[in-house]
This record gives C-alpha cells, structure tokens and sequence, in this order.
C-alpha cells in the first residue's frame, strides 16, 4: 500500500531520523515532477521538457512503455465522431495535430488511418450526433452498403454504421516512447524502475517526493498513476477504480480481407451481448484481428496481481461478436492479454488540481477510452503546471473532467478532500522543512 499526504502513518521517532538523514544529502529540486510515464505523463513531461521545465519523470516499471499498466497491445483507437460527446472533439483535434508533429519530430509513424466504423445502437446515433454538432466528415452506411464496402463485415440487415475516413490506429509503446525521448532531448530527467511510496506538501508551496530509491522536491507535481491513482490519492477511491480488460487476436480464415488497409477500426455494439466490442485490422507484429469488450463493468482488480490467464469467460463473448458480425475474422486465438481500465462511474475523466494541495495535478484519464487523447491531455496538464491549475486553450472542454460534486460519485470524494489533515502529517512536513 502507497501513502500519500492524505494517509500517511509517521511515529515521532521515524520523523527525526528522516530529518537527519535529508539533512545530510542534496535533495534535488525540480520545477516538476512528473509521477508515471504512460500515456498522460509521457506527454505532459515532453511539453514541460519542450517548454524549458526543469522537470522530472518517474515510473515504476523498468522501461519506457510497458506491459503492466494500461497502455499496452500494439494498437489503440483514434476516431474524431465521438460518441462520448462533442466536447472531446477539440482535444481530439489537437492530438490528431500533434501526432503528424511528432511523427515529424521522430521521423516514423505513429498514426495510420484506416476508417473506423461505428455499428449498430447506441453507438451509431451517439457517433453521428457529434459528427454533425461538429460538422465532421462521415457517411452514413446501410448494412448492405457497409458489408460491400469491407466484405470481412457481415451485418444483419437493419444495422445502422456511421463511417469516419479519419479513424485509425496509434501505436502507444511507440507514442509513449516518442514523447519521452523528445522529453529526454529538451533536458527532462527521466527514471524507471523507481516507484513513489509517497508525497507530501511543503511548507514552502512545493512538494516532497519519496521513491525507493531517492527523494526529490519539485514545485508541482503531476500525478497520472494509471490503474494506480488511487494508491496515490486514497481520496480518489471509489471514484477511479481499476478493472480487469481482456483482447484477443483471432486468426482470420479470409485474411486478405483483414489486412489494415483494408478494413476499418470497429466499435460494434452487438445486440444480444451489453457492452459494447472495438477492434483493429490485421496490423503490425501481432498477427490476427483484435477484438476486445469494452467492460463498463469490468470486474475490479488489484493493478499489483491482475489476473493475466485467459480464461474461456474472456474469450466466448469476442468470439460471439466476430461470429454474428464478421465471421471470417473467427478463427483460433493466436494471442491474448490482459490489461487495466480506470473506470469513473460518467465514463469521463478526473484531471483536475488535488482540491487540498493546488501544486498538485491529477489526471485519471482512462475509462478505456483516454489513450488517444493523450498528446493533447499532457499538454493540457503541462499548461496546468505552469498557470496555477488552468489550461485557458482548453479551459471550456476540461470542465467535464473537473471534479465536480454533480458528477456520481463525485460528492463522497470531494468530503474526503474537505477532511481536516491529520496533526502527523504536519509533523512530518515540518521535519522535513528543518532538513
Ligand atoms: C485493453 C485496453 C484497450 C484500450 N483501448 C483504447 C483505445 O482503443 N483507444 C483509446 O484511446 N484508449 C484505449 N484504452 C485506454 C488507454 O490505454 C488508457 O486511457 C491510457 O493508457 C491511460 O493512460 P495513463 O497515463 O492514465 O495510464 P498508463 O498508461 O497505465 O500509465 C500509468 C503509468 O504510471 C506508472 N505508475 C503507477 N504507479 C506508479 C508509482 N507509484 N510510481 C511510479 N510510476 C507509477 C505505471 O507504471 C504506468 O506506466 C484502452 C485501455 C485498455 C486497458
């Protein structure tokens, strides 16, 4: 278990030797800090780095991008026709931007469009609401017309698919990379295999933080833990909560008709099963269709011992989907994996200032659907840094992410913040003051 400012446990005895012991080493001061370098804090690092941030970036695994958080698979989803709602749209806008830019900056591809499709109710009328409120590019497909155009579809006849050109695919080890290694290039000190065990407010407005290996001062700290956020911020429990995800690649019997170009990403809503299904062309290193379900009521999971074992429960439901929808993509399971959602109760995102320390950013900024979001969600924590909390560019989109109690789940968090500190933990800051 991590603590935080909110649950740290400090004997008097433990506060005077960990004064001693800061007194006698240089703790390094950054401008920022930067804890866990995923999807959202690679970025926000890159800009701060880009920006000329004294900055620093931690995350607990040993290498940049890896397979125990949520950000793993190869592939994610990028699409414009937002069926969570029109407001994304211009963050979308400026991540599409900032993938071509960063491409340009690496010298490889990040981004490929292949289309994507939305299949089937709700998603296609939620789809089409946002493509017409921002005036975006898409047709309007029969099933018929669909399956002619990507014959690996097999649509029953009534189903509605909204198509979108824009659509494709982001390679997230890739773009995670990309942006750390630029960060790197601006100056941005960067550590793995160093978990944060805690961190505390200074007196001073700044903001201790503890790892297993070192301690450092930083005057903001951004916190963006993935499936781990509320180990960082215990107020957040409840409100940010991890669940197991699952995908599987299929092996296609037609897969000239899979290949990624040609055929579209997919969300597909399939009506005898709830949640709805996404998947991805034939694409990159692992061969097959992906297909996975989007679990708005993932079981929940320890992020330290998610269960990685495919079980036969993961997989009938994708196999169900492929065979009603597209059967030629049903075939044996050539790989699988097992990943983490971040859930809040809206589907929308937690990526406000801690209501307790403003020198603070939290970003939880997953439910499953965050990855493609990602440059422009670290530029808009990176700008948060530097102007006490707001980001003006994009100040009207972020309001739905801020914690608010009209949002569920929202009012027994913000109680929490509310909640007196406790007296030890005022000890322990003056401590760490005295060093
Ligand atoms: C199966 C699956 C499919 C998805 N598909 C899509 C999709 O198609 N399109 C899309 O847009 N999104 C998709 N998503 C969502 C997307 O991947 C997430 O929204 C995104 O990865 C969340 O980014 P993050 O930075 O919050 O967390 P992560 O990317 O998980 O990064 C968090 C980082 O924090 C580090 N960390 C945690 N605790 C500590 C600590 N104490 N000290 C140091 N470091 C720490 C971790 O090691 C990790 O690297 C999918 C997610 C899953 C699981």
């Amino acid at each position: 278990m991590l603590r935080s400012a909110g649950c740290t446990l400090v004997t008097a005895a433990s506060i005077g030797a960990a004064a001693r012991s800061l007194s006698s080493e240089a703790i390094t001061r950054y401008d920022a800090i930067v804890v866990g370098l995923g999807a959202h804090g690679s970025a926000c690092l890159y800009h701060l780095a880009r920006w000329g941030c004294k900055v620093l970036g931690l995350d607990r695994f040993n290498s940049i991008s890896n397979t125990r958080a949520s950000h793993h698979g190869q592939t994610r989803i990028t699409r414009m026709a937002y069926k969570e709602g029109p407001e994304y749209v211009p963050l979308l806008r400026k991540s599409f931007e900032m993938y071509r830019a960063l491409e340009r900056e690496t010298q490889q591809k990040l981004y490929w469009q292949t289309g994507c499709v939305n299949i089937g109710e709700p998603l296609f009328s939620a789809a089409r609401a946002t493509a017409v409120d921002q005036h975006l590019p898409h047709e309007v497909l029969t099933a018929r017309q669909a399956n002619d155009r990507f014959p690996g579809l097999q649509l029953p006849p009534h189903v509605p698919v909204l198509y979108e050109a824009a659509g494709g695919i982001v390679e997230p080890e890739k773009l995670i990379q990309a942006h750390v290694l630029r960060a790197w290039y601006h100056g941005a000190h960067v550590k793995t295999g160093e978990t944060v065990l805690d961190w505390s407010p200074l007196p001073d407005g700044g903001v201790r933080v503890t790892t297993d290996c070192s301690t450092y001062h930083a005057d903001k700290l951004v916190i963006s833990s993935g499936a781990w956020m509320d180990q960082m911020v215990p107020e957040l429990k409840g409100l940010t909560v991890p669940g197991r995800a699952t995908v599987a690649w299929f092996q296609p019997s037609a897969p000239q008709l899979f290949h990624h170009s040609r055929f579209p990403v997919f969300l597909l809503q399939d009506e005898q099963q709830g949640d709805p299904f996404y998947g991805f062309p034939e694409f990159g290193r692992f061969p097959g269709v992906k297909i996975g379900k989007f679990c708005v009521s993932a079981p929940q999971c320890d992020p330290d011992s998610l269960d990685r074992a495919m079980a036969v429960e993961d997989t009938e439901p994708l196999e169900a989907a492929l065979r009603r929808h597209m059967p030629k993509a049903h075939g044996e399971v050539l790989n699988f994996a097992a990943c983490m959602f971040t859930m809040t109760p809206d589907g929308h995102f937690v990526i406000d200032t801690h209501p307790r320390h403003p020198q603070v950013v939290i970003c939880s900024a997953c439910s499953g659907h965050g990855f493609k979001l990602s440059p422009a969600i670290g530029y808009v924590l990176a700008d948060m840094v530097r102007h006490e909390g707001v980001c003006k560019e994009f100040d009207a989109q972020m309001q739905i992410h801020r914690l608010n109690r009209s949002r569920p789940g929202h009012g027994a968090v913000l109680d929490r913040f509310e909640q007196p500190q406790q007296p030890q933990q005022q000890q322990q800051q003056q401590a760490v003051v005295s060093s």
